[in-house]
């Protein structure tokens, strides 16, 4: 099983800030869906766009989905302290550009982050006022049909996202609010009233 492991830091932001939020959940429980169904009624919603190593799947395009580099590009990125977090997620890295997030923040905006566990729990260690959200499925079953109905992904990577899966759903007491994933406009609701 694989079991992420948190590998980034960020320093302090200053004491006084607007709301960040966190969104995270396991892989395939429906977040991008949730958040694009948000954004596409509310596109003032600012969502942070992560840099990741992972390839872009059919449709997903840079600076829209993620910024996509590869390994050199992102240990830059990270020994330049341009990441105000960054984890290994099921082989590839992920992370949050510090400055685009900080922009808003002082600008007075809401930030969304749409992000893994281990950066969820790094954004809490450094900003306790930061709100976590847990996108869980309605069922294990219904996340693994989810998740290989998207047909994005190997048998492989699939199998090292249920195994990071089970790790996050077990991880959902440390969020401060749980939203379930049965009706997509029902949790973007749920989820708009939160930010
Ligand atoms: P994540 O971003 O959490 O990895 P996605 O948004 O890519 O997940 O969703 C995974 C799959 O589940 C997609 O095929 C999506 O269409 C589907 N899905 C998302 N939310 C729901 C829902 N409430 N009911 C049924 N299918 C859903
Ligand atoms: P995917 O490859 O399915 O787009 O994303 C895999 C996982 O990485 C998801 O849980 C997603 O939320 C998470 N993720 C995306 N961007 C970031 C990021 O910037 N930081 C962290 N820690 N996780 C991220």
């Amino acid at each position: 099983m694989t079991t992420p492991v948190s590998r980034g830091a960020t320093p302090a932001l200053p004491d006084r800030h607007p709301r960040l939020t966190v969104l995270s959940g396991p892989s395939g429980v429906g977040k991008s869906t949730v958040v694009a169904h948000l954004r596409k009624a509310h596109p003032e919603v600012w969502l942070s766009v992560s840099a990741t190593t992972r390839r872009p799947r059919p449709g997903e395009r840079h600076g829209v989905h993620y910024f996509f580099v590869d390994d050199e590009e992102f240990d830059k990125l990270v020994a330049n302290g341009e990441l105000l977090e960054w984890a290994e997620f099921a082989g590839n890295r992920y992370g949050t550009p510090r400055r685009a997030v900080l922009e808003k923040l002082e600008a007075g905006e809401p930030v969304l982050l749409e992000i893994d566990l281990q950066g969820a729990r790094l954004v809490r260690a450094s900003m306790p006022e930061a709100q976590l959200v847990f996108l869980a499925p309605p069922g294990w079953d219904e996340l693994v049909r989810r998740l290989t109905g998207r047909g994005t992904e190997a048998p492989e990577v699939i199998e090292r996202r249920l195994a990071a899966a089970r790790t996050e759903l077990a991880a959902e007491s440390e969020f401060d609010t749980t939203l379930v994933n049965t009706s997509v406009e029902d949790v973007a609701a749920e989820l708009l009233a939160l930010l």
